[in-house]
């Protein structure tokens, strides 16, 4: 899956929103989330962002961590 991190928050550009061709990208109050159990893994999304906010999951940095539980824990929600 594709996780979005925290240069993600106040952004909400949502360019990458509009290239997803799985429409995996949840909206939350002050960032998106991807959805991993929709997300294919195109990687389209990633030069989209203008924060560069998103990674692969094996790619986020480790300070960045627990973007992945947040992404997984809140999208099913939004
Ligand atoms: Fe959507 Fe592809 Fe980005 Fe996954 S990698 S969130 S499927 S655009």
């Amino acid at each position: 899956t594709h996780v979005v991190t925290d240069s993600c928050l106040r952004c909400k550009y949502t360019d990458c929103v509009d290239v997803c061709p799985v429409d995996c990208f949840k909206e939350g109050p002050e960032f998106l989330v991807i959805d991993p159990d929709e997300c294919i893994d195109c990687a389209v999304c990633i030069p989209e962002c203008p924060v560069n906010a998103i990674y692969a999951e094996e790619d986020v940095p480790a300070e960045m961590m627990q973007f992945i539980e947040i992404n997984r824990r809140l999208a099913p929600d939004w």
